[in-house]
């Protein structure tokens, strides 16, 4: 075998490399440094490079330059010598080893993606290239390995993946829920129709109106779940402090875990300002904090903690633009998550407890949440290995909001005019019927247009009542700023199961409700909105 310092791995191609005095054997270097700018660049190159002898036992590495002393934070001195395979840990992919060692023993060409471990045990995806170097005469001198630390370009890959999957799931799960919550209009409606008209003696005729109305009020509830998912619930948010909502909360939350479970709080003075739906966030936290029970058993010590945030000084969230944000921390000392749990949590319909135990929509609802407030749920394991969930929201200025005053108590309905509109007939017959029974005068469209047809025939109408979602061009948003700029006489109330951004943009303006509504509720925001001071001006 012939004495590889002595051999120039890239002989081929031009510079002349030589043993370097007093030090290792196996260390080659240019024998003209100075003038060899090949060798000057091959040194200062960002790109980690090695070259191997394949002649030498174990296939050593005979040469690095300093790019890769810097990749791999180990010294030159500590490199040489030595197998590539010292980078290697206990979660590299053994099949893209494989792939390299079977490569090198046939001489060819690889190029593979591998996690790999820096001195200090922290890790990186290395895209890694080896290729053989060959004599003049065809004998194999040298591997040469080229390698660029992608771990930014991996992050950023598995993050859209994720999201990628997280939206095609949402877009699936809104679709159905959407519809879902039409036909729960009509159930729930109906039930509450039957109730107000079955004579009191019939017990079971009341059992069955019960029965019915139960089991839709739960499938609501499931059905708000999954649009929450699919970010499409309707979110009131306005402008608070989350220290002031954990405070007032945190009463509901100490009934609701019980008493097993100690609830510690840790906020951050000084915490910063965000605009927040606070039912929807009272709604996550409850979730958070029930698993936590579950995970503990109903004995253990959960932390609410609040801190700011900028990122990405502060912590790097791939999914997360960089920024400031309020971090609402939930930890436990259960037994914590492991990695495959980890991955799928977030998901719909994921859940790792018994049957008839959990739907695996709690956390879905929060990831969808989260997203629609512009910020992120994450979930790692804490210092005591218990999980600890962090919900980041971005951080908003100005004042915050006073809470909205508690509504008025509803009266029995009126008596006034209202001009109902809704493209689903057996809605627009529900609503029509529940409005009537209250004593309401309704005319039902069942279009924008028809809308505003009507009300260039007859414009007495003190109410339009409109759904936001509707086909033909205009939607319930246009045709409400409509009314209210032509007709500022007729009061409006938005109804929808269904958010979308730029319909969100547009509705804030008016008062809502969100379907399915109950016939007392109904009638409770209908008070609200022709009761109110100026409503029809
Ligand atoms: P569900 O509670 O109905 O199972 P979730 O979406 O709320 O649905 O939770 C999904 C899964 O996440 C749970 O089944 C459990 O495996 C896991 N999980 C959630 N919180 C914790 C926690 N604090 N500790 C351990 N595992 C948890």
């Amino acid at each position: 075998m012939s004495d590889p310092s002595t051999q120039n791995p890239v002989a081929q191609q031009a510079p002349t490399l030589a043993p370097v005095e007093g030090r290792p054997s196996n260390r080659i270097a240019p024998a003209d440094a100075g003038s060899d700018i090949f060798f000057a660049a091959v040194q200062t190159t960002r790109m980690p490079m090695v070259v191997t002898d394949p002649h030498r036992d174990d296939n050593p590495i005979i040469f690095c330059n300093e790019a890769f002393s810097f990749m791999s934070g180990y010294s030159q001195d500590e490199i040489l010598g030595k197998n590539c395979r010292f980078l290697q840990g206990p979660e590299t992919d053994r099949a893209a080893v494989a792939e390299v060692r079977a490569a090198i023993e046939k001489r060819e060409e690889v190029a593979v993606e591998l996690l790999n471990y820096r001195k200090n045990g922290s890790t990186f995806w290395n895209a890694l290239f080896v290729s053989p170097v060959f004599a003049e005469n065809g004998e194999l001198r040298y591997f040469f390995a080229s390698q660029l630390d992608i771990s930014r370009r991996r992050e950023a890959e598995e993050a859209l993946h994720e999201a990628q999957k997280m939206e095609a799931v949402g877009k699936l799960t809104g679709g159905i829920a959407h519809d879902f919550n039409n036909l729960l209009q009509v159930i729930q409606g109906y039930a509450d129709i039957l109730d107000a008209r079955i004579d009191a003696n019939d017990r079971s005729a009341r059992r069955a109106v019960d029965a019915i109305s139960t089991s839709a009020s739960r499938a609501a509830t499931l059905t708000q779940q999954l649009l929450a998912f699919a970010r499409k619930q309707e979110l009131r948010d306005r402008l608070m402090n989350l220290n002031q909502l954990i405070g007032d909360f945190r009463a509901i939350l100490e009934r609701s875990i019980g008493t097993g479970i100690t609830l510690k709080r840790d906020l951050a003075a000084n915490l910063w300002n965000c605009r927040v739906d606070p039912v929807q966030a009272e709604m996550a936290l409850l979730n958070i904090v029930s698993n936590a029970r579950d995970a503990t058993g109903g004995t253990g010590k959960v932390t609410i903690a609040t801190r700011n945030a900028v990122l990405p000084e502060d912590a790097s969230v791939a999914k997360l633009e960089p920024g400031e944000y309020v971090v609402v921390s939930i930890c436990d000392d259960g037994p914590g998550i492991d990695l495959a749990t980890a991955d799928k949590l977030f998901e719909p319909f994921f859940t790792t407890k018994e049957m008839g135990k959990g739907a695996g929509l709690g956390l879905a609802m929060v990831y969808g949440f989260m997203r629609q407030s512009g910020g992120l749920a994450t979930v790692r394991n804490g210092d005591n290995g218990g999980a600890e969930f962090s919900l980041y929201f971005p951080r908003a200025s100005g004042a915050v909001e006073r809470k909205p005053s508690a509504p008025v108590a509803p009266r029995s309905g009126g008596a006034e005019r209202v001009l109902m509109v809704e493209d689903q007939a057996e809605v627009g017959e529900l609503g029509r019927t529940i409005l009537e029974d209250l004593g309401y005068d309704v005319v039902l469209v069942n279009s924008a247009r028809g809308a505003l047809d009507t009300l260039a025939r007859d414009s007495d109408f003190a109410l339009l009542f409109t759904d936001i979602l509707m086909p033909g061009g205009m939607n319930g948003v246009t045709l409400a700023q409509s009314v209210r700029r032509d007709y500022p006489r007729t009061a409006v109330l938005l109804t929808t199961g269904f958010a979308d951004e730029a319909i969100d943009e547009g509705s804030r303006s008016f008062e809502l409700i969100r379907k399915p509504y109950r016939r007392n509720e109904l009638n409770e925001r209908i008070r609200q909105v022709l009761d109110k001071p100026g409503a029809r001006t």
